[in-house]
């Protein structure tokens, strides 16, 4: 148990964009009032126990890189920040049925490099990878960058357990069973209502002898959409696919291309190629054996030509995978010069992803904003934002305008039929909008679910259920 008013810091806030404006001004709203770091199931057990009994808050803690207000500790009754590093490292291998059985603390880096010796990968690379943990991936229902080979989250997780104070879920790794609801379901996504996720078993796969990525330009976003729908629906073997609106192919290029000699030439290639103002950026991977990620991005390639498609090469596809953890940061950077950046992400079928592009862009007029679709599924996708805005001097004047933008935009993209959230989850910020998605009666059957699991209400009560608006929390005096 620490008390240490650093450790509290730490602890006080998550990554999301007032997060970051918050912990960069020394002022996070509130802060938990002890760090716990159990050792094991039974430490968590007794944790919660005393917790309940005592009416105190138990925030988990796993990587603490939640966007959506997770980690943030309420305001009002006394907060234990249950940080669960120490449920840490592989405790069980099955080589055979290519199962592993991790702690939840688990980091991504620890998590492959446990899997590394024995030739295995789980392939789950969001790009928190280097700071989050299993724990916050299954609970979040975390998507990677590569979930069009590997799978998401929801796909990967075989069998968990969670204790709650009302008791313990065990559920076992079954490749298949028709016996009742699926209760890993009831864990994918509970965003520690109910309960704390202490181990977890995944399904892991071949690590990959070959990851390449080969990079396209598109005439349009029209043109993109179809291109990628139609690689996925026929199934070509791809492990990415990250298409790039033309607002964020100009500025990927220009990143990509600044400093270089041969920009000017590159540039005027890419004229003659048709790619002007419209075209889009097509980036598409493929891991696994060397002659399978060459029959895969032949496969690719040959779908690919019935949509006038400029080929830009191997290059671009390996700076992206060498950068491709570092990318988010540079938001810290553009705050230093008095830039704020946000995004927002959702899914949406095929059909109705021009619509919700559109509705997106139109709740945003006056702010510059990116998007790329990435996440592909045959029968939709998910459309990811970029947007960026003036700080103001103040960071209640800068969360107020965030809060303005997110509030609009979280509106219409969910009036345009996308889902809340893709891959962030619902957290606090988000929480509002929950019932619009599942309806008043799916809220109530969870409800009851975190009832039973939790009677005293102790454990995130602030995530996924209440209703409370708390973009714009007021900030402490100075
Ligand atoms: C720079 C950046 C990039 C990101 N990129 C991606 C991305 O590509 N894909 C993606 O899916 N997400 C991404 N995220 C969001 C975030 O990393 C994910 O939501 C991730 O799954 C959170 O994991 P965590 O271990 O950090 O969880 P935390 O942030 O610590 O916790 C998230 C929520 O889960 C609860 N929780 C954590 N661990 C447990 C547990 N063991 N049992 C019960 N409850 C628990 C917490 O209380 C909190 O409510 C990104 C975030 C950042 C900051």
């Amino acid at each position: 148990v620490s008390v240490a008013a650093g450790d509290r810091f730490v602890h006080a806030r998550g990554r999301s964009l007032p997060d970051l404006v918050w912990l960069r001004a020394g002022r996070p709203p509130t802060a938990p009032d002890a760090v716990v770091r159990p050792a094991g199931p039974g430490e968590v057990e007794a944790v919660l126990a005393a917790c309940s009994a005592a009416g105190v808050v138990v925030v988990p803690w796993g990587g603490g890189t939640s966007v959506t207000g997770g980690v943030n500790p309420p305001a009002g009754p006394p907060v234990v920040s249950l940080d669960l590093e120490r449920l840490s490292g592989l405790a069980r291998l099955d080589p055979v049925s290519r199962l592993a059985t991790f702690g939840a603390g688990t980091r991504g880096p620890a998590l492959e490099a446990a899997l590394a010796p024995h030739g295995l990968t789980l392939g789950h690379f969001p790009q928190s990878w280097e700071l989050s943990t299993l724990g916050g991936w299954i609970v979040t229902r975390s998507s990677g960058q590569e979930s069009l080979g590997f799978g998401r989250i929801d796909d990967l997780l075989a069998g968990a357990t969670a204790v709650a104070p009302g008791g313990r879920l065990e559920l076992p790794p079954l490749p298949g069973s028709a016996a009742g609801p699926d209760l890993r379901r009831l864990v994918l996504g509970s965003e520690g209502r109910f309960g704390v996720v202490t181990e977890a078993t995944v399904r892991v796969a071949p690590r990959p002898a070959v990851r390449e990525v080969e990079a396209w330009l598109l005439p349009d976003w029209g043109r993109g959409l179809a291109a990628c729908r139609e690689l996925v629906q026929e199934r070509a073997p791809l492990a990415l696919l990250r298409l790039a609106d033309p607002v964020e192919t100009e500025v990927a290029l220009a990143v990509g291309l600044t400093g270089h000699a041969w920009a000017p030439a590159a540039r005027a290639w890419l004229r003659l190629r048709g790619a002007g103002g419209g075209a889009c950026l097509l980036l598409v991977g493929a891991a696994g054996r060397e002659a399978a990620v060459e029959d895969a991005l032949a496969a690719a390639r040959s779908l690919l030509r019935r949509h006038r498609p400029a080929r830009l090469g191997r290059g671009p596809g390996r700076r992206w995978l060498a950068d491709r953890f570092r990318h988010p940061y540079l938001r810290d950077g553009l705050l230093d010069l008095g830039l704020a950046t946000d995004t927002l992400e959702t899914a949406a079928p095929w059909a109705d992803l021009p619509r919700l592009h559109g509705a997106v862009a139109a709740a945003l007029p006056e702010v510059p904003l990116l998007c790329h679709l990435s996440h592909p599924y045959p029968d939709g996708a998910s459309l990811y934002f970029t947007f960026f805005f003036p700080c103001a001097a103040e960071p209640e004047a800068t969360v107020a305008a965030w809060a303005r933008l997110k509030r609009s935009a979280t509106e219409a993209l969910v009036a345009a039929g996308g889902t809340l959230s893709h891959h962030h989850g619902v957290g606090s910020l988000h929480a509002p909008w929950y019932p619009r998605e599942v309806g008043e009666g799916g809220v109530r059957a969870m409800a009851a679910v975190a009832r039973e699991l939790d009677p005293a209400g102790v454990l995130n009560p602030h995530v996924l259920l209440d209703p409370a608006d708390r973009l714009e929390e007021p900030g402490p005096p100075r």
